[in-house]
């Protein structure tokens, strides 16, 4: 009998750690220790489901209800608090030029890779975004990319480009290198904060083989996600003469105060990271609990100024739909 394939294809070590995510809410909260009074606290079945990388779960502290990085990813009962916000407060798709392509700002262009991501942000402003995801090729959107001149840059987004096999990305890197006009690729991910391990040599190899200069611009809260693992697989990037950068959101009870952010500032420059965007939060439905009025955010910028390099201050932007980009608060 022949095999019908002698070739054996190893599962890649990132698959097989994120297999470890946590996506039940009830054995998370075993793993945590919780208490029967702060479990009462906790949204059993949320609209947008638990998922959780195992190492950031062990980072939280355990029985409580106040880690930083708990309050990013569990979800609690205020989130069925529906007098806040809307589905999609960007409005999104309205720039949808394909399933996958969203052109909003002059210049540069951004894909939705995919709607998966390493981890389920509470806050995500695109948690109810109705993702595309019965066509997995780029076709439409390589097309309309090489017809449009003035795109020099592609931003890969999501979801989290990450997500995607490396054999999809090698196959969209090579079909992006073949359009002239195109300077830039750009990441959006925080799949190095959960699951560092996605920075494998196959990955690099991809990174290197690219002829337009790549930046990748990560997601990072509070320092509490940034450890020496993290920061060694991102140095692995920048080995290439690639810029990483960060862009955060400012969350109530997360990273609102002067002392998380500026740590958090000091850290990502310690790691040769440069602080590019500090969002406001985005007004989505039954994330009220974590809006943060904009004076206070300015307030933050403005002693971030005084204590940190220039360099090391984001910059406070909000998404205001219909704007030409996003608006500078400073
Ligand atoms: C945020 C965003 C960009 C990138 O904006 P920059 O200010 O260049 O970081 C591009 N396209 C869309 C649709 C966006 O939401
Ligand atoms: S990683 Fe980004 S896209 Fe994914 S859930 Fe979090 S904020 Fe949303």
């Amino acid at each position: 009998m022949i095999p019908l394939s002698t070739k054996s294809q190893a599962i890649p070590v990132w698959r097989q750690v994120q297999k470890n995510n946590f996506n039940r809410i009830e054995l998370l909260l075993d793993f945590l220790e919780m208490a029967p009074d702060k479990r009462e606290k906790i949204l059993l079945r949320p609209n947008f489901a638990l998922n959780i990388p195992f190492r950031l779960a062990a980072k939280m502290e355990k029985n409580s209800l106040n880690d930083p990085i708990f309050k990013q990813f569990v979800p609690l009962k205020e989130e069925s608090d529906t007098s806040f916000g809307v589905l999609e407060p960007l409005e999104d798709q309205n720039f949808r030029k394909s399933q996958k392509l969203l052109k909003k700002y002059r210049g540069r262009a951004l894909m939705l890779a995919t709607g998966a991501c390493a981890m389920n942000c509470r806050f995500c402003f695109r948690q109810n975004f109705p993702y595309e995801t019965e066509e997995k090729s780029f076709q439409q959107e390589l097309a309309l990319i090489a017809m449009d001149p003035t795109i020099s840059e592609i931003i890969l987004s999501g979801g989290d480009p990450l997500s995607l096999s490396d054999g999809s990305l090698a196959s969209l890197f090579q079909a992006l290198d073949e359009i002239p006009h195109l300077r830039r690729i750009r990441f959006h991910t925080r799949f190095p904060i959960g699951i560092p391990e996605r920075i494998d040599d196959s990955f690099l190899a991809i990174l290197s083989s690219s002829s337009k200069q790549v930046i990748f611009i990560i997601h990072c809260n509070h320092p509490k996600e940034l450890d020496e693992e993290v920061a060694g697989a991102l140095k692995k990037i920048q080995k290439l003469g690639i810029p990483v950068l960060n862009q955060s959101v400012l969350l109530k009870g997360v990273n609102d105060d002067e002392r998380t952010l500026l740590s958090l500032c000091e850290s990502l420059v310690n790691a040769g990271i440069l602080p590019y965007y500090l969002h406001l939060h985005d007004p989505v439905r039954g994330t009220g609990h974590f809006d943060v009025p904009e004076e206070r955010g300015l307030d933050l910028i403005r002693f971030l100024q005084e204590n940190l390099s220039g360099y090391g201050v984001p910059h406070l932007v909000r998404e205001e739909p219909g704007k030409p980009s996003k608006t500078f608060k400073i």
